[in-house]
């Protein structure tokens, strides 16, 4: 079992939702990157996408402007 910094957040992209619009991308472009149409790709590996320090404000940011309502925090 692993343990989370009290700052962290899990960043889940519900893929049925997600048309590639880049919203998520440009609030946090440390933690993703976008593929050749858009989508968005986690910069490190694992499913998680692991936000941390000032970047947990930006996540919520993205979870509340995505156009899909793709996004939650986990
Ligand atoms: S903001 Fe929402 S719809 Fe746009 S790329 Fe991110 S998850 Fe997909």
């Amino acid at each position: 079992m692993t343990t989370r910094d009290a700052h962290e957040a899990v960043l889940h992209i519900d893929w049925t939702r997600c048309d590639g619009r880049g919203v998520c991308t440009e609030l946090l472009p440390d933690t993703l990157t976008r593929d050749e149409w858009g989508y968005p790709l986690a910069r490190r590996a694992g499913n998680d996408l692991v936000i941390d320090g000032h970047d947990a404000r930006r996540a919520h940011d993205a979870v509340r402007l995505c156009p899909r309502m793709a996004l939650r925090i986990k």
